[in-house]
């Protein structure tokens, strides 16, 4: 794969609809008129020229039906025009886009290579097309800090870069190859402001390299911190194809340790175990010097009162967390009484919760739908950093719950390659072969 096609989502979200966009340059750029049909590479061709755009002029971009409105060069008379593609006069002109996305907090962003918009039913979609180098140096300044070691930033190079050519959904029928969204794919987030870094230096001594396993690029999954246990495959994720849940296991997206845990830590863990872990003074793990490795959250039974049966209405409209949440027989959200993790995975993520309300229990299933229920507008939480958790619930003498204390281990899915752990691998001497050898058992690096 020499290019890539990413479409871009709204913030936090993966929706990859919008409504309309701001694009401007900072340099001179043309508009041509697209090939309509997308070809099996993926990548949009150019055909007819349509208008030449001066450095920094803004445009507006919005979809009419299947009809693309492009303000700012009066490109907004043609029925047909239903996807156009912006390609700049010289390879260091940037754009600029804002997308106005459904939630607020998406802020301009900027991007190399060329810019593809097409008007979809009464919906804006906006991919950036550039090449395989330029989208991994936006996913590792969106994914890694500058400051890690070199050989962690090598490691996540390859994993990028062979999640690139393997992503776990098929965006195909999206018109592209990955999005950006962190909750689908991997985050990319443009150019950051300062482009020299550690960054190219990855990418140039990792070039071409990817893991394999079976002759196939693996499901190069990664996340932020594993608090000390990563995870396996099945415990986070459903089948992406039949949205079973548990999938199939995969042979090397294995929890492991990352160092020796307390004596009472045994695998999967129960309560005490995760406790353990938690109250842990000086985590001996490779990532126990992260702020992520443990965190906890105070949640009053009147903030759940007021927002969790809006969060679990929200969900059952949503198809890709419906399927997860299943009601008592009332089919009503009473009172919340207690939370209980009813099994976990190897390293502790909650696999199901029943969440005991005065209406019912209700089952929650699958990491990202437990940690979404705890969604709480009140107090700033899109979601809880992880589902490696535990609680404490506190009740009054009449036994009715007062407030509840979520102990949490670790930030993201914590499947695959964790990044603090990386780092604290490669503080210890591994290079990023070894590091992946560690996340990926059984896999191997190749070339392209
Ligand atoms: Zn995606």
């Amino acid at each position: 794969m020499k290019r890539i096609a990413i479409g871009l989502a709204a913030y936090d979200s993966k929706d990859l609809a919008h409504r309309s966009a701001e694009l401007s340059a900072n340099g001179p750029s043309t508009i041509f008129r697209a090939d309509p049909q997308a070809n099996a590479s993926l990548l949009t061709t150019a055909t007819t020229a349509l208008a030449n755009i001066k450095e920094g002029t803004s445009l507006r971009l919005s979809a009419t039906g299947n009809t693309l409105k492009v303000t700012g060069v009066g490109l907004t008379g043609d029925p047909s025009l239903s996807k156009i593609i912006i390609k700049p006069a010289s390879p260091d002109t940037h754009f600029f886009v804002q997308l106005d996305s459904l939630k607020a907090g998406r802020t301009r962003r900027t991007y190399t290579g060329e810019i593809v918009a097409l008007a979809q039913n009464s919906s804006l979609y906006l991919f950036v097309q550039c090449s395989l180098e330029e989208y991994l140096f936006g996913v590792l300044s969106s994914e890694i800090p500058a400051t890690y070691h070199l050989e962690a930033i090598k490691a996540q190079a390859i994993a990028a870069r062979t999640y690139a050519l393997n992503p776990r959904i098929d965006h195909k029928p999206d018109h592209c190859h990955v999005c950006d969204s962190f909750l689908c794919c991997q985050c990319f987030l443009g150019l950051p402001a300062q482009s020299k870094s550690p960054y190219n230096q990855a990418i140039d001594q990792t070039k071409g390299q990817v893991m394999i396993y079976q002759d196939k690029p693996v499901l190069a999954l990664f996340s932020s911190c594993a608090g000390g246990h990563t995870e396996n495959y099945e415990s986070c994720f459903s089948d992406i194809h039949t949205n079973a849940f548990p999938p199939l296991a995969i042979p090397y997206l294995k929890g492991v340790a990352e160092g020796r845990l307390p004596s009472d830590f045994h695998s999967p863990p129960d309560e005490k175990a995760l406790a353990a872990v938690w109250h842990w003074p000086r985590p001996d793990t490779v990532d126990g010097w992260a702020s992520q490795f443990r965190w906890s959250v105070n949640l009053s039974a009147d903030l759940l009162e007021a927002t969790m049966h809006h969060v679990i209405d929200k969900m059952l409209g949503n198809s890709e967390f419906a399927p997860f949440v299943i009601p008592p027989q009332s089919s009503i959200f009473g009172q919340v009484k207690s939370f209980t993790i009813q099994n976990r995975g190897v390293g502790g993520t909650a696999i199901s919760m029943a969440v005991d309300t005065s209406k019912g229990t209700w089952i929650l299933k699958k990491e990202l739908v437990i940690r979404s229920a705890f969604e709480n507008p009140e107090i700033k939480l899109a979601r809880l950093r992880s589902a490696r958790i535990y609680f404490e619930q506190r009740r009054s003498a009449a036994g009715n719950l007062l407030s509840v204390n979520i102990f949490g281990l670790g930030s993201g899915h914590g499947v695959g390659l964790q990044q603090t752990g990386a780092e604290g691998l490669a503080r210890i001497g591994k290079d990023c072969q070894a590091i992946l050898n560690h996340y990926f058992k059984g896999a191997q690096i190749a070339r392209l």
